[in-house]
């Protein structure tokens, strides 16, 4: 089953897409199952004047009604393409801290997001993040079926909480909590490509951590503009992770 549970809409800020010409270009490609997953943010303050004024009392509620919005577009698109691609409705999570220049970027405290089919988040390993490291925590707060863990090497990660990987990988496993490595060469993010990513593919001795904890690992292309996307690039490091007998977050 190809899947790919990263993509950018214009629901993002740095996105510029209809959600459709991007189901539509995963279609074309062959991805099975397919997530979009919009930055919190850019849904929440899609209205400018609430980017702008977050505190303000005259937006207030603008955030859950933006949210819902978003999750019921993606709801028609799945209902749309029923039968040609599985449209997973997710949400990629900034948890960079309230301060004063990430002030509307992390998700407001009570903003409930369990609705979603699961979550990416993002920003887990910063000294700033709400979640304060405790993954599992913020996990339980975000409440979807499943939760991604983005753009963070997880190895690194652990080991600077003075953690064991096969039991916290494990324990990720029992939580239902995966671990999305992007492959991307989007066109907004500098084409940037992680290195833990290429290591990870690379390192025997960590891929069979991975596989003997259970946790499932994704691969997506986090793209930004349908131009970019590499759909044989998703099929390629979806079958390297069959081949290296790791699940994948939606398959049975
Ligand atoms: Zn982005
Ligand atoms: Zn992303």
């Amino acid at each position: 089953m190809i899947q790919d549970l990263h993509s950018h809409t214009y629901y993002s800020f740095c996105g510029k897409d209809t959600p459709e010409s991007i189901v539509e270009a995963a279609i074309a490609g062959g991805i099975e199952v397919f997530g979009i997953s919009d930055h919190n943010y850019g849904i929440g303050y899609s209205r400018i004047d609430a980017f702008n004024l977050p505190d303000s009392e005259s937006i207030h509620g603008t955030y859950e009604r933006t949210l819902r919005r978003y999750f019921d577009h993606i709801n028609l698109i799945k209902e749309k393409y029923r039968g040609q691609i599985e449209v997973k409705r997710g949400i990629e999570i900034c948890t960079l801290h309230d301060g004063v220049s990430f002030k509307v970027h992390s998700l407001p405290e009570k903003e409930d997001v369990s609705f979603f089919d699961y979550c990416l988040v993002e920003n887990l390993d910063s000294s700033i993040s709400v979640t304060k490291g405790d993954l599992f925590a913020y996990a339980k707060r975000l409440g979807t079926p499943l939760v991604g863990i983005a753009h963070t090497d997880m190895f690194a990660f652990i080991r600077s909480r003075g953690e064991d990987p096969l039991e916290y990988f494990s324990r990720m496993a029992a939580d239902n909590i995966f671990w999305e490595m992007n492959v991307s060469y989007d066109s907004i993010h500098n084409y940037r490509i992680h290195r833990y990513m290429v290591d990870f593919f690379d390192d025997e001795e960590k891929q069979d951590v991975v596989r003997r904890s259970g946790v499932r690992v994704s691969v997506g292309f986090d793209g930004h503009r349908v131009e970019d996307y590499l759909p044989e690039r998703i099929k390629e490091y979806n079958d390297k992770l069959t081949a290296l007998g790791i699940k994948k977050p939606f398959e049975s």
